[in-house]
């Protein structure tokens, strides 16, 4: 994952901190493909879009904001 990828994530993962983790929008397809996992403190926000794919994984939870 290049710093780059990470600026694109960015509108997404205020989202996702926010509590959305549906309906959302990926930043590189534009399509409304993302889904949201949660495994332990670690949030996963993966495009599901054949052609696209892109993922990115790490806490940014509210309540790891909150810490
Ligand atoms: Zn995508």
């Amino acid at each position: 994952m290049s710093e780059d990828d990470i600026i694109y994530w960015q509108d997404v993962l205020e989202l996702v901190q926010a509590g959305k983790t549906a309906n959302l929008k990926c930043p590189f397809c534009q399509g409304d493909t993302l889904t949201v996992t949660k495994r332990e403190r670690v949030t996963s926000v993966q495009c599901t879009a054949k052609k696209c794919g892109h993922f990115i994984e790490g806490r940014f939870s509210a309540e790891d904001v909150a810490e």
